[in-house]
């Protein structure tokens, strides 16, 4: 064998001269290895990732962490479109912060005026105290921060109704993962239930307004949803802030249209029946 390797001294990597080039399997050795393994277990860490961006108003790069795409397992989703998945609350994760303060939803993260970009150097960046997050995954807490940061620049670059609207539903999901994380953990007292859902509670009337107020003044795609997906929404927000006369209304409006999709006329179906049974139940 000491053809290939001859001439390794010369470069002083003599130690390799007697090594052989392809390694006789160990059969055994392998199989007590495959024994061993234990089954692969995905923890909230394992589905995000740290990301590089630009920030298009502090010019500087920093990482935020953002969910690996299509890694998570759909579990379900909630009457307002909201999906859970597995092992992940993906909404922790949609709101990007820079150092500099100024946060933003991934999707309208990137896209700044020059105006916009000073009324938030002026109003947010000079007078924010940030936080680093140096944990492997966000906290609840430090999301809601994250959300509370993202309104606040929203409100300052006087951002279009149908982005703030997004930022109060995307809230409201993430108070409402928040709940049922400290269900599950058996950390949700009667008083923080009551608190926690009287401000999803909040977030979602102003996602309502705030998507009404974007259905009439601007074009779709709306938060990069067409208009049937919004019309839905509508309804579903309408439906849970306890307003079923105007949710009534829209479900009417996606049923009779012949340009409304099958899907989304399912589920405004779902949503009267919903309806209904409450009324029923109201009556007795
Ligand atoms: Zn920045």
């Amino acid at each position: 064998m000491a053809g290939i390797f001859s001439g390794l001294e010369s470069l002083g990597l003599g130690n390799l001269t007697g090594a052989k080039l392809f390694e006789k399997e160990d059969k055994a050795k392998k199989k007590v290895v495959v024994e061993k393994a234990a089954p692969v277990v995905l923890e909230e860490k394992d589905y995000i990732f740290d990301k590089t961006i630009e920030c298009p108003v502090c010019e500087t790069k920093f990482t935020a962490k953002v969910m690996k795409n299509s890694k998570a397992k759909l579990l379900s989703s909630d009457l307002d479109l909201r999906q859970k998945f597995e092992g992940v609350d993906a909404v922790k994760y949609d709101a990007i912060k820079c150092n500099c303060g100024y946060s933003a939803l991934s999707r309208y993260f990137p896209t700044i005026m020059p105006t916009q970009a000073k009324a938030i150097r002026e109003n947010i960046c000079m007078r924010v105290k940030v936080t680093p997050n140096t944990g492997e995954t966000y906290t609840y807490e430090e999301a809601i921060e994250r959300y509370k940061l993202t309104l606040a620049c929203a409100v300052v670059k006087n951002a279009k109704a149908s982005e703030k609207a997004y930022i109060c539903l995307k809230s409201a999901w993430l108070l409402r993962g928040y709940q049922e994380h400290l269900q599950a953990k058996g950390e949700l007292s009667e008083e923080k239930k009551k608190a926690l859902y009287s401000e999803e509670m909040e977030y979602l009337k102003n996602a309502y307004e705030g998507f009404v107020t974007a259905r009439s003044s601007e074009n779709t795609p709306i938060a990069g949803m067409d208009e049937w997906t919004v019309d839905y929404l509508l309804a579903a927000l309408a439906y849970e802030i306890n307003d079923y006369e105007s949710s009534l209304k829209m479900i009417s409006k996606i049923l009779t249209s012949n340009a409304a999709n099958s899907r989304m006329k399912d589920k405004a179906r779902e949503l009267r029946d919903l309806i209904a049974e409450k009324a029923k139940n109201g009556a007795k």
